[in-house]
C-alpha cells in the first residue's frame, strides 16, 4: 500500500537503522562501565497479599541512568548485555546489591517478606549459578528464604536435565524459585510439573485486558487452576486498576504486583510499602 519510495527515503531509512545500530553498539560498550561507575542502581516493586492489602515482597529491577544518554530501559539494555554476555557479571552484582538491601531491611526490624531477583537464561549456563548464590546469602547473612529467583521459560531452552539440576541445587539452598512472564515463553507442562516452583507470575499481557478479554481471563483462569493444583501460588503482574484486581482476586491469584500498588521505587521509598495496602485492597 506504501508508494514506490525515491532514493531520498532509502537513505532515511538507512540513517535510522544505522542510528539504532550505533546506539545498540554504545549501549554494549558503555555497559561495562556502567557497572564500575556505579551507573546501575535497583529500584523496588512491591508484591501485595490478595487477601490482606499486607506486603508479602519486592522484585529487585534494574535502572541504568547513563550520563548522555539519560534513562535507559532494561526492556532496551538487558538484551544487549545478555548477547554480550556480561548480564552474566550483572546479574552477579544485581543478587549481591538486592541481598544486601534485604539483610538491610531485616536488621531494621522487618523479616516476613522476600526479595526477588531477575534471572537472566545465561546464568543458567554452566553450573556456577548455585555457588553465586550460595556465595552471596554467605557475604549478605540473609536467611536464603528471603531471597527468590524469578527465572523464565526460554531456561528450558539449555538441556532439560541441567536445567532441573541447577533448579533443585537452587532449592537446596533454601531460596524461593519463581517462574516470570508465565504464559508467553515456551512452556513445556511437561516440564513445568518437575521444576522446584513455589509460584507463577502471571505475564502482564494478560492482566492488561482482563475484564474484558474473555480469552486472557480464560488463560488466566487455567494457570491459576493448574498452579493451585501443583501446589504453586500465583501473583499478578502489571496490575493498574481496581477492576483488574478484584478480577484477578476472584480468579484466586495470591498476589499482585502493580502500578494500582506502587510502581519500582528506590530503596529509601520502598521502606514505606512494609506498613501495607489496605486502603487499596476494598
Ligand atoms: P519483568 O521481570 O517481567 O518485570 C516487570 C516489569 O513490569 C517491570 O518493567 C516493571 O516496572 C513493569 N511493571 C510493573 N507494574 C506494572 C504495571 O502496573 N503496568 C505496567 N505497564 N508495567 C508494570 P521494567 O522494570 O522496565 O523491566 C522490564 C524487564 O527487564 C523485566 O520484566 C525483566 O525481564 C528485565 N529486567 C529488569 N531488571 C532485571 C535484572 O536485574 N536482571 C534481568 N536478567 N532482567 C531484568
Ligand atoms: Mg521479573
Ligand atoms: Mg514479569
Ligand atoms: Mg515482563
Amino acid at each position: 500500500h506504501a508508494k514506490p519510495a525515491g532514493p531520498g527515503s532509502y537513505l532515511l531509512f538507512d540513517n535510522a537503522m544505522t542510528q539504532q545500530v550505533m546506539r545498540r553498539l554504545n549501549i554494549h560498550n558503555e555497559l561495562h562501565r556502567a557497572l564500575d561507575n556505579g551507573e546501575l542502581q535497583l529500584f523496588y516493586q512491591p508484591q501485595v497479599c490478595a487477601r490482606t492489602g499486607a506486603l508479602k515482597g519486592f522484585e529487585a529491577l534494574l535502572r541504568w541512568q547513563h550520563p548522555r544518554l539519560g534513562w535507559v530501559s532494561p526492556a532496551e539494555f538487558i538484551p544487549i548485555a545478555e548477547d554480550s554476555g556480561i548480564i552474566v557479571r550483572i546479574g552477579e552484582w544485581v543478587m549481591r546489591t538486592a541481598a544486601t538491601q534485604a539483610a538491610a531491611w531485616v536488621a531494621m526490624g522487618h523479616s516476613d517478606f522476600r526479595m526477588a531477583v531477575n534471572l537472566s537464561v545465561r546464568q543458567f549456563a554452566g553450573s556456577k549459578l548455585p555457588s553465586v548464590v550460595e556465595r552471596v546469602l554467605q557475604e549478605t547473612g540473609l536467611a536464603p528464604h528471603i531471597l527468590e529467583l524469578e527465572v523464565t521459560e526460554s531456561m528450558a531452552l539449555q538441556s532439560v536435565a541441567s536445567t532441573l539440576s541447577t533448579l533443585h541445587a537452587c532449592k537446596a539452598l533454601g531460596v524461593k524459585l519463581s517462574m516470570d512472564d508465565f504464559g508467553t515463553g515456551y512452556s513445556s507442562l511437561a516440564y513445568l510439573k518437575r521444576y522446584p516452583l513455589n509460584a507463577l507470575k502471571i505475564d502482564q499481557s494478560f492482566v492488561r485486558n482482563i475484564t474484558q478479554d474473555t480469552g486472557d481471563a480464560a488463560i488466566t483462569r487455567a494457570i491459576v487452576a493448574m498452579a493451585h493444583s501443583f501446589g504453586m501460588s500465583v501473583i499478578a503482574e502489571g496490575v493498574e486498576t481496581k477492576a483488574q484486581l478484584a478480577f484477578l482476586r476472584e480468579l484466586g491469584c495470591e498476589e499482585f504486583q502493580g502500578y494500582l500498588f506502587s510502581r519500582p521505587v528506590p530503596a529509601p521509598e520502598a521502606i514505606k510499602c512494609f506498613a501495607g495496602y489496605t486502603d487499596a485492597s476494598d
